[in-house]
């Protein structure tokens, strides 16, 4: 059977791109390896009417209700190749064969490269990428933003908001001097030794060891890990990608339309801000977008 779109990636972005197809009644494909990004933290926030959440739960439910439309298929599956097939697409899935699509959706999120080793087991509880998301879990505790892009200092001049701040350059990331002087005025102190280690039992986090020995008290770490695309299907399609904070995402237009025609994408993988609203609202505006673009080739 031919599908009219498979929705690549079953999370916040790629679930809300297939809600709106189903609910336009057209078939699809929702392919989902199950491995969200945000699959580390223990509550999700900020997602209106699922504030503190688990992310489990919201993703679950999410599935429930697509699923629930008869146009539906979902294949817990990982798609391992795309590539043009006359007027469409088609996919390979690792466990279900190929299927056949006249239009592609992309959801397929990123993933994270933390900057420290002992980051990881933290990651998502005491180590956290976004003062939106958990800011307020840790708030009045002591906070550190440990810079691992150029856009560092300006986290750390949010933090104020949250908890004491020390901005840990890592003696790559010295601010400018107009930054100086904002973190100054924010109250955020400044250490250049690099932080070498994560101390206390994971995934908390209770201080700080630095190049030189210190140890220093830290309850929770704020960083940008460097973010690659979490699967090489937008490559393989030939899509265009540009270089984002923290790393490279899939170029689209507003309606969410790759540089490739038939193929869109929405997400962590086609934006440079990532947070689990904006992910929902592109893949809303993704899955419109593709509809539109069938019933346009139907109406020529
Ligand atoms: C630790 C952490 C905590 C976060 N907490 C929050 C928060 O509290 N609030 C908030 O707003 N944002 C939060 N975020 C950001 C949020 O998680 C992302 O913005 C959001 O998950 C992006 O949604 P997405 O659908 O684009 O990608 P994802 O949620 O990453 O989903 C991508 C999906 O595609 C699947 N996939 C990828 N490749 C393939 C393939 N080839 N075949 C099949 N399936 C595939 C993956 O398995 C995954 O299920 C957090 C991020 C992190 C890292």
């Amino acid at each position: 059977m031919r599908y009219d779109v498979i929705v690549v990636g079953g999370s916040f972005a790629g679930l809300s791109a297939a809600m709106q197809l189903a609910r336009a009644q057209r078939r699809v494909l929702l392919v989902d390896a199950g491995q969200p990004r945000n699959r580390f933290a223990e509550a999700s926030h900020g997602f209106l009417g699922q504030d503190g959440s688990a992310p489990a739960h919201i993703r679950r439910l999410g599935l429930k209700q697509v699923g629930a439309y008869p146009t539906v298929d979902l294949a817990q599956d990982v798609a391992q190749s795309a590539r043009r097939a006359g007027d469409g697409f088609r996919v390979t899935l690792a466990e279900g064969g190929e299927a056949e699509s006249r239009r592609v959706v992309l959801a397929t999120g990123v993933a994270d490269d933390l900057p420290l080793p002992s980051m990881q087991a933290r990651w998502g509880v005491s180590v956290l990428h976004c003062p939106y998301c958990h800011g307020y879990e840790v708030r009045d505790r002591p906070l550190a933003a440990i810079a691992n892009h150029p856009m560092a200092a300006h986290q750390a001049l949010l933090l104020p908001d949250w908890g004491p701040t020390t901005y840990f350059t890592q003696g790559w990331f010295e601010p400018s001097p107009e930054e100086a002087a904002q973190l100054a005025a924010r109250g955020v102190a400044i250490e250049r030794t690099p932080v070498v280690e994560l101390l206390g039992e994971g995934p908390r986090t209770e201080a700080l060891r630095l190049a030189d020995g210190r140890v220093v008290p830290a309850e929770a770490v704020f960083t940008a890990p460097r973010t690659r695309m979490a699967s090489p299907l937008a490559e393989q399609l030939g899509c265009a990608f540009e270089d984002g904070m923290t790393g490279p995402h899939i170029v689209v237009d507003p309606m969410k339309q790759t540089s490739v025609p038939g193929v869109f994408a929405a997400g962590d993988a086609a934006q440079p801000m990532h947070n689990a609203t904006l992910a929902s609202a592109a893949g809303v505006m993704a899955g419109v977008a593709a509809h539109r673009s069938l019933v346009l080739a139907e109406a020529a």
